[in-house]
Formats: C-alpha cells, structure tokens, sequence
C-alpha cells in the first residue's frame, strides 16, 4: 500500500483519513511541528487548507526553500478552492486540491494523478541536478534524437537563442564533428537493433582544440521490455588520453632522436619477419655507424657529438613512411627496416643516405660520415640471424675504408 501524510486536524482531514483508509497506509499529522523526516518515503503529503494557508504559506514556503518535497507531490484540502488565496498555492509546488465533498473515486484518481505529474516532474529536476556533473549525461529517443543532453559542448552547433534545445535533434544535425556524429549514430543504431550497449573512445578536434571523449551507451527499455531509446555518458579524458599517449610513445622513442628506440625497431623487424612470411614478401634492413665518432667527442665536446647523432636522425626522420622505420640501435648506430623493399632499392636508399650525411655542413666542425651495411630477408633467417647480416655488413663498410655501403647477400 502506498502511503499518504496527512497533515491538519480539521474535519476534512479526518474524514478524508476515513475515506482512503482500505486504499492507502496513512499517518496524520496534526500540526507540522509533528512531522519529521518521515514524510521522505511517502508517495504523497496532503495538507489541511487551514494550515497551508497559515501564517502566510509558512509552511509550503518553508518546504520549498527546504526542497524536501520535489519529489513528492503535496495536495490541499479544501472547501473551497477557488480563492485567489488558495489558488496561490499552487506556486508553491502544489500540485492539486482535492474539494469537499469527497468523493471516493475522484479522489483516489487525483492523488494518483498527482503522483504521477510529479513523477515526470522528477525527470526534469534530475535533467536539472545532473547538469552540476562534469559528465554529459544525456537521453534520446529510439531513432537516435536527442531528448536532452545535461551539456551543450563546445563541439555542438547551436544559435545563440537561450531558447535553443537540443530535443528533437540528432547528431548529424547538431556536432561540428561530422565524421563522429556518423559515428555516434551508426553506435545508436546498432545499439537499437541489438540491445547491446557500448563504449568507446573519440578524438574531437574543433575550435582548434584536440579532445579525447570516453563514451558509454546503453538501451533504455520501456516496462514491457522494448527499447525506447539510449541513455549514454560522455567523459572528457583529454588530460589522462594525452599523458598516456606520450607514456606510450616515449616507450617506444628514443627520446634524443625521436626515432624509434632498439627495442621497438627489434619487435618491427620481428613483426616485419612474421608478416614477411605471411604475404610471401621480402624486406630489407640497413644498419649504419658513425665514422671516427668517438674523435669528434674527444676533440669537440659531447655536445657537438649529440647535434651530429641528431643531423643524422634527422635525415632518417625525414624519410620515415609506410615502408621506412628507423630506429636508434645504440650510441651512434642506427638501424632502418625497408618493407617491401628488395636488397638493391635498399642499397640505392642507403647510399642516398651515406651521400646527404655527408653533404651536411656543420657550424664548428667538418663534415662527418657514415658507414652502411645493408642485407634482405633470407627463407632461413630469425630476427637474430638477419641483425648478425646487417651488422656483418657494416663490419666490412669500416674495414673497407668507411663512409660506403656494403650489401651482403
Ligand atoms: P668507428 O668509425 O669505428 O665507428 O669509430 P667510432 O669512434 O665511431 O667508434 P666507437 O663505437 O668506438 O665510438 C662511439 C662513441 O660514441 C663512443 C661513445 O662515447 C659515443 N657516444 C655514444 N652515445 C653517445 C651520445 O649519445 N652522445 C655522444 N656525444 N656520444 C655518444
Ligand atoms: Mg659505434
Ligand atoms: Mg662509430
């Protein structure tokens, strides 16, 4: 049973008590110095006229300021509920006045009227307090249309009008984002057709800014089980996408350089070995080391050693691509995987690369050089084998003289 307060200590109170007591638990309260917090659970507080309009509407004014009641709709007692006094309550959240006589049917289907408004009511007051999260919490309706959304970001569309609402709208009519607005309802869509909510991490770059957005979805189902829309949370984790970004990348970067790390180039190679034998397909690796380098550190300072590491890098940097990844493999030694890439176009690449090294003016020292090993993929190669190649290779670019290119079969 549903239970009602009753508050006053007229006739009318009593009798209605009498009228509703099989249909709903009701507690009375005779004045409200009685009642305490009990009325939090009830599904409805009816008040005597005589006391909601004493001392001036003190209590329904003070029930307002308190906000106890928003979600509990608060009805009136009355003889005669047409005075302008008694129409005044209605402005302070009243949502009805039962007159007397009472009669019994009526009155049943007024409180649950009643109830009922305050109900859908409620919607609007949680729509309200959710607005005071950071979080855009937001509702739309089975074909993906907005029915409201707690904030309207930067990324969205809308005049200036204070009256602008996002109700009835859908994100391809609203976001800035076009691409992700396709997105968002292709998920809304699928979430419709299978029931199944999602989540999902978006990149929003509007009004110059970049953002990261997590994104949850669920399906909102009606009382008889069907989807009646989508209830979803939108996250903005810019801050912590960005710092793992950079974790992550500086994981695999080396950082004097900003080319890959050994370890990375490693696990390439390997990778490159892997899909290599997938696809029936060959690829290259080309090791190089700076020549005398240790000379330029001895006589120059570790400083101008670090800016010639970085021309070099440089170099390397400008041509990294699909096929091109280079990495820093040690001190002064680099090494390139060339996918897709035969053992002669490799030899062509390094030499290009030995040549423009070479070319490189430096403000305090005199041109430096490079040695090159290049090798291909062999059937019977491990990641291990192929680097001993490489190396081989380079290994003999110093013997011969330094500053050349050996290819080794
Ligand atoms: P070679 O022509 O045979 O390669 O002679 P090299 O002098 O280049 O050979 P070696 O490998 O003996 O010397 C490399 C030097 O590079 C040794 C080390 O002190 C220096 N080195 C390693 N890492 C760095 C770095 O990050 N910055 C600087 N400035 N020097 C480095
Ligand atoms: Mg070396
Ligand atoms: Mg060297």
């Amino acid at each position: 049973m549903k239970k009602i307060l009753l508050i006053g200590k007229s006739n009318r109170t009593y009798d209605l008590r009498s009228l509703l007591s099989g249909d709903y638990d009701i507690t009375i309260a005779e004045s409200v110095e009685e009642i305490d917090t009990a009325f939090q659970d009830v599904s409805a507080v009816i008040i005597d006229s005589e006391l909601a309009l004493k001392n001036d509407f003190s209590f329904l004014k003070q029930e307002r300021k308190k906000g106890t009641l928003v979600f509990t709709p608060l009805i009136v007692i009355t003889d005669n509920p047409q005075t302008d006094e008694e129409l005044k309550c209605l402005s302070y959240d009243v949502v009805d006045f039962l007159p007397t006589p009472f009669r019994k049917l009526t009155v049943i289907n007024r409180i649950e009227n009643a109830i009922r408004i305050k109900d859908s009511a409620s919607f609007y007051e949680i729509e309200r307090m959710l607005k005071a999260l950071p979080s855009n919490i937001y509702l739309k309706d089975a074909e993906g249309r907005y029915i409201f959304a707690t904030h309207y970001w930067h990324h969205i569309d809308h005049s200036s009008d204070p009256d602008w609402t996002i109700r009835g709208k859908t994100d391809v009519d609203i976001r800035k984002d076009k691409e992700n607005a396709q997105i968002a309802m292709e998920k809304d869509l699928d979430i419709i057709r299978t029931g199944k909510g999602t989540s999902y991490l978006i990149e929003i770059n509007t009004d110059g800014k970049q953002e990261f957005f997590n994104v949850f979805k669920e399906p909102v189902r009606d009382r008889d089980g069907n989807i009646s829309g989508i209830v979803g949370l939108i996250n903005n984790v810019t801050e912590h996408e960005t710092i793992k970004r950079q974790w992550q990348s500086a994981a695999i970067m080396d950082g004097m350089t900003g080319l890959f790390n050994r370890r990375e180039i490693q696990l390439q190679i390997e990778r490159a070995i892997t899909d290599s034998r997938q696809n029936n397909t060959v690829f290259s690796v080309v090791m190089l080391d700076i020549d005398n380098f240790k000379q330029v550190n001895d006589c120059y300072g570790h400083k101008t050693g670090d800016n010639v590491i970085i021309a070099l890098a440089d170099i390397l940097k400008n041509n990294m691509g699909d096929k091109f990844s280079a990495g820093r493999w040690g001190g002064e030694e680099f090494m390139i995987l060339l996918r897709d890439t035969e053992i002669s176009p490799a030899f062509y690449i390094a030499e290009s690369i030995r040549k423009s090294f070479e070319n490189i003016e430096f403000p305090d020292i005199r041109p430096q050089t490079v040695s090159v090993g290049v090798t291909q993929l062999k059937e019977s190669d491990t990641s291990d084998t192929l680097c001993m190649r490489v190396d081989d290779g380079l290994y003999k670019a110093k013997k011969r003289g330094k500053n050349c290119v050996v290819v080794v079969y």
